[in-house]
């Protein structure tokens, strides 16, 4: 089992996560080591700050994305 241990889970760890299971090989174990346990979409986050958008509009829970794509 070759292992991958990606730190942050950002636009570039989450994309690279999620290429990595879907494209790289079956025994593949890949693993994310974040801080957080949301994924902040930080483009938006000038829309929080002029009080257009909510901080839970721009910002969701990572677990059941990945939960997804390994059931896939
Ligand atoms: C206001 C604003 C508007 C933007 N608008 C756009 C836009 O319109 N279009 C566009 O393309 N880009 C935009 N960007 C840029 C874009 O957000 C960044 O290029 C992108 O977030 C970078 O992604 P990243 O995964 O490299 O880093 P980040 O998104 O910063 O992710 C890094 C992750 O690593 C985690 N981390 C840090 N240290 C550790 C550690 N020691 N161990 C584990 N995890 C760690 C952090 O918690 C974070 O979650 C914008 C940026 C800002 C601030």
């Amino acid at each position: 089992m070759k292992k991958l241990v990606i730190l942050g889970a950002g636009i570039s760890g989450n994309t690279a996560a999620l290429y990595a299971k879907t494209y790289g090989k079956k025994n593949l174990e890949v693993t994310v080591i974040t801080p957080n346990s949301k994924w902040n979409w930080i483009p938006s986050n000038i829309w929080v700050g002029v009080g257009l958008m909510k901080p839970e509009q721009v910002s969701f829970p990572i677990e059941p994305v990945y939960v997804q794509e390994i059931r896939n």
